[in-house]
């Protein structure tokens, strides 16, 4: 079963050949992932080993057959998993791309002119030409892209992989933004087909965004290459170990001479005729009686203009590694030989014209007019000056026009505007847009009713507010953002809660069948309604309870495995800003350890009080609040229940209730001023002093309150001399109480 957290464990025993990599660019991470995947199933070896034996068998069945010249058309598919930002490549930047994948593979690139007149009789020509899909895997027309918004397109890895289809009938090719720390300077990578026996829906290749363009020629052969692993051809130093390390080492390819390999800048001369491992190279064939046959005696120098080498004016494959391809491509491992099929040409519709398709609407919210500002605002009250900005994102075809329509009371008419509008909304609610776009081949319309939200200004309460948060209606204005659509999200909750069975959850825990939710990266948001918090005392405290655990998937360390975090935000101008008051990270969350299941807390005792301190700078009249949740892989259920303004923290009055004559210091150890929290008597009178470790008195007061009454006294930092330890004694009705209190 698969487990992911093995590959955590695989990716640390790598460490130490991926740190010497991120000193030097390296372009393909075929060889780390392939050794990743050594580590987790060791078994691939022996796979491997049976798998090349059998080509090995092939290549010489063919190379003693008669010259074969046959064209294999291979569907392909692109994915582009993107957050809208520049990875979000246009359609016709990946048209262009797919198309010089082809000229490559039929060897009509015009630089094969250039290769060394060494190399010049090796030019192998796979004879494969790749084909946008243009039928689906339900047959519906296509274009061969297609399209999905993910976090995961930062610092991805295979679990980026999403919507792989069929991989025994198209090769899929995803791009993504950026690599995740285990896979860092890597370009791209891809899966042999040995492989993909063990992990099929992790077959394909995966690809920078940034190394698509086959305009940039440095860049222009990152697919090719990665083809060729999807083909089975190796780095020519072999596929374990990094170029320039040493010699040794087999592509199972006798025309590519032995070589370290170089780093992509080795296009230099002594790189262009490097003879290092070279020298002497020729290869002894025996006859199929066990007699030599014949000794080929191969140029001596290494072939660095080669695709499957690192250098960036690579050019050309030779022809053993063609012939190595086209033995991988006929064989039946990870079903490389349904590709060319005629039934699966067919049902791909690869060798179709491509259709011309309407295009896809889409559009994304983000403020300001930078395709990729991260300040995408889901949230302002009615009216307010700092707008929400639409972007159209629409693909498909040439977008001709584009028409947008506005629920609540938008006060903007509608634009035609092909790339942003901007829009304010006079009613409070979430807003339904649509956008409809047009080409030549016919328009499609996309209607989100949750894209944002309006807020009310109108204040629900403020100094005494109590939310129990105890049915649906509760949370109406209360809204809950998923921006990525997943499983990650905050919900109203019914099975658990504090005083009643219903509150507020943020589900962490990852249900999925394997496991492989990779949450890190996603963020969740709910807000509040507007509350009104001026003419407040001088503490003003957002309190409220939660209740969460995490998750350890069987690995027995402790606390770093607690990944998630949650932070408060206060906003005073309806969410045109927000500023930071609370956070809970690393253990302050799960309160309840680890949870092999989903985590439900059953009693009150599991929960703990949470307050946040609200400065008088936060305390508007119409003041918002956003709770903002990062799930992370090791996850459990997190709870949020009885949320309540108050001059005290949560816990502290129910502390004193709970405990007759006690008192409480808050916070405590401080390096600012304290509060004293304490329960009145019959008299009302409460008198404190607060001596230092010598019995000195530096601090005495009393004052007289309402009598059984709990009352707070908030003491100034400079009333207390100096750093170091205090005693604090009340006395209520003549009883002595005394505490220690720490000042730093
Ligand atoms: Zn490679």
């Amino acid at each position: 079963m698969f487990n992911k957290f093995t590959f955590v464990l695989a990716a640390i025993l790598c460490l130490a050949t991926i740190s010497r990599a991120q000193s030097e660019i390296q372009p393909c991470g075929a060889d780390e992932h392939y050794q990743n995947m050594l580590v987790k199933y060791p078994q691939l070896a022996e796979y491997e080993k049976a798998f090349e034996d059998q080509l090995g068998r092939r290549m010489a069945e063919r190379t003693s057959a008669a010259v074969d010249t046959a064209i294999y058309d291979v569907p392909i598919v692109i994915h582009v998993i993107h957050d809208y930002g520049g990875e979000n490549l246009p359609d016709t930047v990946l048209y262009d791309a797919a198309a010089y994948w082809t000229v490559v593979y039929m060897k009509e690139n015009g630089d094969t002119a250039d290769v060394i007149p060494t190399f010049v009789p090796y030019v192998g020509k796979p004879g494969m030409r790749l084909h946008l899909a243009t039928k689906d895997p339900n047959g519906n027309p296509t274009k061969g892209i297609v399209r999905f918004q993910s976090y995961l397109t930062s610092s991805a890895d295979d679990e980026a992989k999403f919507g792989q289809w069929p991989q025994n009938k198209y090769v899929n090719i995803w791009f993504i933004n950026t690599f995740g720390a285990d896979l860092s300077g890597v370009a791209a990578y891809a899966t042999f087909p040995s492989e993909s026996f063990y992990q099929p829906y992790y077959d394909g290749i995966i690809c920078l965004s940034s190394y698509a363009s086959v305009s940039d020629a440095s860049k222009a052969k990152t697919i090719p290459h990665e083809m060729g692993h999807v083909m089975n051809l190796y780095h020519p130093w072999g596929n374990s170990n990094n170029p320039g390390v040493a010699c040794g080492g087999t592509d199972h390819v006798d025309d590519t001479p032995p070589t370290k390999g170089h780093n992509p800048s080795g296009c230099t001369p002594a790189a262009l005729y490097d003879t290092a491992c070279a020298e002497g190279y020729m290869v002894t064939y025996t006859s199929s009686d066990g007699t030599m046959d014949s000794v080929v005696n191969y140029p001596d120098t290494a072939n660095s203009q080669n695709i499957m080498d690192y250098t960036y004016c690579s050019k050309m494959f030779t022809k053993g590694q063609a012939a190595r391809m086209r033995a991988a491509l006929t064989g039946s491992t990870a079903g490389r030989n349904n590709l060319y099929t005629t039934a699966n040409l067919a049902a791909t519709g690869a060798l179709a014209p491509m259709p011309d398709l309407p295009p896809v609407a889409d559009f994304i919210v983000n403020r300001g007019t930078g395709p990729t500002s991260d300040l995408r605002a889901y949230f302002l009250t009615f009216n307010n000056t700092s707008s929400f900005v639409f972007r159209n994102a629409s693909w498909n075809d040439t977008v001709s026009s584009v028409e947008w329509d506005f629920s609540n009371g938008a006060v903007n008419p509608t634009s035609t505007s092909m790339t942003t509008v901007t829009n304010q909304f006079s009613v409070p609610g979430w807003v339904t847009v649509s956008l409809t776009a047009t080409s030549n081949a016919g328009s499609n319309t996309l209607v989100n009713t949750q894209s944002v939200y309006v807020a009310d200004t109108t204040t629900v309460g403020g100094m005494g507010y109590y939310q129990n948060f105890s049915s649906a209606g509760d949370v109406a204005n209360w809204p809950m953002f998923n921006y990525y659509n997943n499983q990650f999200k905050w919900q109203f909750y019914t099975g658990a809660g504090i005083g009643d069975n219903s509150c507020i959850r943020y589900r962490s825990y990852d249900s999925s069948n394997r496991q492989t939710g990779n949450a890190v990266g996603d963020h969740d948001d709910f807000y509040t309604p507007a509350f009104n918090l001026t003419n407040n005392p001088d503490n003003l405290y957002l309190n409220f309870f939660t209740t969460a655990a995490y998750t350890n998937h069987g690995i027995s360390s402790g606390t770093t495995l607690v990944n998630d975090s949650m932070e408060v935000d206060v906003s005073t101008n309806g969410g045109g800003s927000w500023y930071r008051i609370g956070g809970f990270g690393g253990t302050r969350l799960p309160n309840n350890g680890n949870y092999g299941t989903e985590f439900v807390p059953n009693s009150a005792t599991t929960w703990i009080p949470r307050a946040i301190s609200v400065a008088p700078a936060y305390r508007g009249a119409q003041t918002f609040f956003r709770f903002r949740y990062h799930p992370g892989n090791t996850g459990n259920d997190m709870y949020l229940d009885n949320l309540y303004f108050d001059g005290f923290p949560a816990g502290i009055k129910e502390a004193i209730t709970a405990a007759p004559n006690s008192f409480n210091i808050y916070p405590n150890p401080t390096s600012s001023g304290f509060s004293l929290v304490f329960k009145t008597g019959n008299t009302g009178t409460v008198s404190y002093s607060i001596k230092d470790l010598t019995g000195k008195q530096v601090y005495e007061n009393a004052k007289t309150f309402a009598s059984n009454s709990i009352q707070q006294e908030s003491v100034s930092r400079s009333a207390i001399p100096a750093a170091g330890m205090y005693f604090v004694t009340i006395t209520v009705d003549g009883v002595n109480m005394t505490q220690k209190l720490v000042v730093y």
